[in-house]
């Protein structure tokens, strides 16, 4: 069911359902964190394999110190910089998080989500919040209440925030002894996070070979539809084909075209991506779909790695 009422929702997760909410990146499935009953329903629901560890959702600084063991103060400083925003930390976790919620791994990934509804709920909740994707596994997020009902007509309910800002999900880095990872990117790059504390950590761009996690595997976020890149902008498009572009100038000829953003700006093609693969999965008389490339610097690092995921069993060249 969909609807705005917070206070049923926190009743929902204090008895251990499961409730969809609205964050700045993308639809989440929330239950209580502490609760390994409630958190082994998300992992039912979503179908998703218990190798891969949630994302544990919190409201207030404060209860990293719960979560977590040995964060050193230079760590808290750079989560307050960033702080409520589209950025998860993964760092040694306490005893409290069950192993459940982190795939047996002795780290927690946590964020604190920059949604006034996310943010209201987790406080009335009462608890943090495992919240992954609210989709079923593999295929796209969803970054609109319908689009979680579409996939999970069974959560227990669906806060209703309007469409997401971001688009894409967060950025995760994990930080050990003062090195800090990309593990998955998104909206804040390393470079924002370097030049906020310049000097004061080591900054990895490749990821570490020992976390087995589908973050990180090569087919993820796919609509139901074939998706291929666009390799050459006079290419024809066979018949049924939708196109998705970024710039109104590129004129293509195909049954049904989406642009993204006027001009490639691609803070609006983040936004606007999840929603144009939603819109041409329900369209009926699409067969495949066709998507432009964006350049690989900022936010185009994050989209260009949700896409290549989106269309890998269908562009295994790329
Ligand atoms: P999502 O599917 O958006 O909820 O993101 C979950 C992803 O976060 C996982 O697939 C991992 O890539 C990453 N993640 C969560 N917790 C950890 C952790 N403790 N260590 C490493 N990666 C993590
Ligand atoms: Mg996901």
């Amino acid at each position: 069911m969909i609807g705005k009422d917070i206070n049923k929702a926190a009743e929902i997760i204090k008895a251990d359902g499961l409730v969809a909410f609205p964050t700045e990146t993308v639809y989440g499935l929330g239950a209580n964190a502490l609760s390994p009953l409630a958190v082994a329903k998300i992992f039912a629901a979503k179908e998703r394999p218990n190798f891969d560890p949630l994302i544990v959702h919190i409201y207030d600084i404060a209860q990293v110190k719960e979560l977590t063991n040995n964060v050193d103060e230079k760590v808290y400083r750079l989560l307050e910089r960033f702080w409520p925003g589209p950025l998860t930390v993964v760092l040694p976790k306490s005893v409290l998080v069950p192993d459940l919620v982190t795939s047996d791994l002795p780290t927690v990934g946590l964020r604190m989500p920059d949604n006034p509804i996310a943010l209201e709920l987790i406080k009335k909740a009462n608890t943090p919040l495992a919240a992954p994707s609210a989709n079923k596994f593999g295929q796209l997020s969803p970054v609109d209440a319908p689009h979680v009902e579409k996939q999970l007509p069974d959560v227990d309910y669906i806060l209703a925030g309007g469409q997401t800002k971001v688009g894409v999900e967060s950025t995760i880095i994990s930080i050990e002894n003062d090195v800090c990872r990309l593990l998955r990117p998104g909206y804040i790059t390393l470079e924002d996070i370097e030049s906020a504390f310049p000097g004061q950590f080591r900054f990895e761009k490749s990821k570490p070979k020992h976390i087995v996690a589908p973050g990180l595997l090569k087919s993820h976020y796919s609509p139901k539809k074939p998706l291929y890149f666009i390799e050459n902008k006079e290419s024809g498009f066979p018949k049924n084909s939708g196109v998705i572009a970024h710039c109104k100038t590129n004129n293509y000829k195909a049954e049904r075209i989406i642009y993204t953003s006027e001009n490639t700006n691609k803070i609006e093609v983040a936004a606007r991506l999840f929603s144009s693969l939603h819109q041409m999965e329900e369209d009926s008389h699409i067969q495949q779909i066709f998507i432009e490339k964006v350049e690989e610097s900022g936010i185009g690092l994050a989209i260009m790695d949700r896409l290549r995921k989106a269309a890998f069993q269908y562009s295994q060249t790329d």
